[in-house]
């Protein structure tokens, strides 16, 4: 059988990892700037997960939601702490793309409306509701065509008061990202966060926040929305949440209302996926990794800036876009290949860094040094 030929293969095999290395199927070392596309929050094997996953594992992996599965509890009260948000209710589902499916669905059993407000260069996922609400035509098929999103400019306020002022009845949920991660890393302002605010307030629409990529402490608050002040109605998250393992989920303002059956999955929540997510949370909150996130995040942005031939370097915390002029786009490719460090790609020129929580001040230099190198080069 073959695979379903659908990435772009890396003709390299990672075979070992740890912390903010990893190793190739032959021994060469690298650096992980790129965590798995933000997935690894806590660094790669870090022991007390390992320890936690191992011993859950032994103990019991999975049980049916049918059961009452205290974990589950244990890591809404621990995710309330760490997210200061204890008073929200947390559904657990297993992807990015599932949490924001169920927010948006949740939202429409709330408020009885279908209209979703999204925007241009929004990545929301590959399932029916999120797929729908992302801007790239190439991976929407037919069917998941509708007219229920209404795509707007980011960042325009009076695009968003106009489209309020015409059809605010009608609109079930406004989604966005705090910072659009493969739109190239492009910050929502504070004043555009705000505003979304108080219009879905006014016109009780729910505010999604898509904290997929920006959230979990990578911008150096749990949610990227909080640097704003603003509180969202629903958030979801997934990628850095289990470090790799897969889980997601949707923290819900108290305001909306469960019944019975709304939402539901299989595997979600599911006893190894919570040891996954509480082991995270726990490293996080003892090693104080949003705070570096935060000072480490600020100390490459700083010394990013200092180049002249980098075009734009957007982003918080270790959430960071270095957009280069097109002729300098082959820089990434070389870091990989003459530097062996690993980072991503949003547009072809826009290279994209989402490292571990807990990089240290010594891999953000070996990478501005390695910078430095390549755009002697071209
Ligand atoms: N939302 C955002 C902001 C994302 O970046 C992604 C993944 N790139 C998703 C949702 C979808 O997540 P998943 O791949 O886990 O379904």
């Amino acid at each position: 059988m073959n695979l379903f030929d659908v990435y772009p293969i890396n003709p390299i095999t990672i075979t070992s990892a740890q912390g903010s290395t990893v190793w190739d199927a032959q021994g060469n070392e690298y650096l992980d700037l790129y965590g798995g596309h933000a997935v690894i929050s806590i660094g790669h094997t870090h022991p007390h997960y390992v320890k936690r996953l191992t011993d859950q594992l032994n103990r019991i992996g999975f049980y049916s939601n049918s059961v009452e599965i205290p974990l589950q509890q244990q890591l809404a009260d621990l995710l309330g702490r760490v997210s200061g948000k204890d008073n929200y209710q947390l559904f657990l589902c297993n992807s990015g793309a599932e949490a924001n499916e169920n927010a948006l669905k949740l939202a429409s059993f709330h408020n009885g409306r279908k209209k979703i407000v999204a925007f241009k260069g929004a990545f929301h996922g590959r399932t029916s509701l999120a797929v729908a609400a992302t801007d790239n035509p190439k991976i929407i098929a037919p069917v998941n065509r509708t007219d229920n999103v209404i795509f707007l400019p980011h960042n325009d306020v009076a695009a968003l008061e106009q489209v309020f002022s015409e059809q605010g009845g009608d609109i079930c949920a406004v989604i966005i990202e705090g910072i659009q991660g493969v739109g190239g890393i492009q910050v929502a302002s504070d004043a555009f966060l705000r505003r979304i605010r108080e219009l879905t307030t006014q016109y009780g629409a729910v505010f999604v926040a898509d904290s997929v990529q920006c959230g979990y402490g990578r911008t150096g608050r749990f949610y990227s929305h909080d640097h704003a002040g603003v509180h969202a109605d629903i958030y979801s998250m997934a990628k850095g949440m289990g470090n790799g393992f897969p889980i997601g989920a949707i923290a819900i303002s108290p305001a909306i209302k469960p019944s019975y059956g709304m939402l539901g999955t299989t595997f979600g929540g599911n006893h190894l996926a919570c040891a996954a997510a509480l082991a995270v949370l726990e490293v996080m909150d003892k090693e104080d990794l949003m705070g570096n996130a935060a000072a480490i995040g600020a100390y490459l942005t700083d010394e990013l800036r200092k180049f002249d031939r980098i075009r734009e370097v957007r982003g918080r915390g270790l959430m960071i876009g270095i957009d280069l002029p097109e002729e300098l786009a082959v820089v990434r490719k070389d870091l990989l290949a003459k530097n062996r460090i690993f980072t991503g790609e949003a547009k072809p020129n826009v290279i994209r860094l989402l490292p571990a929580l807990s990089i240290t001040k010594n891999h953000a230099d070996r990478f501005l040094e390695a910078l430095e190198e390549r755009l002697k080069d071209v």
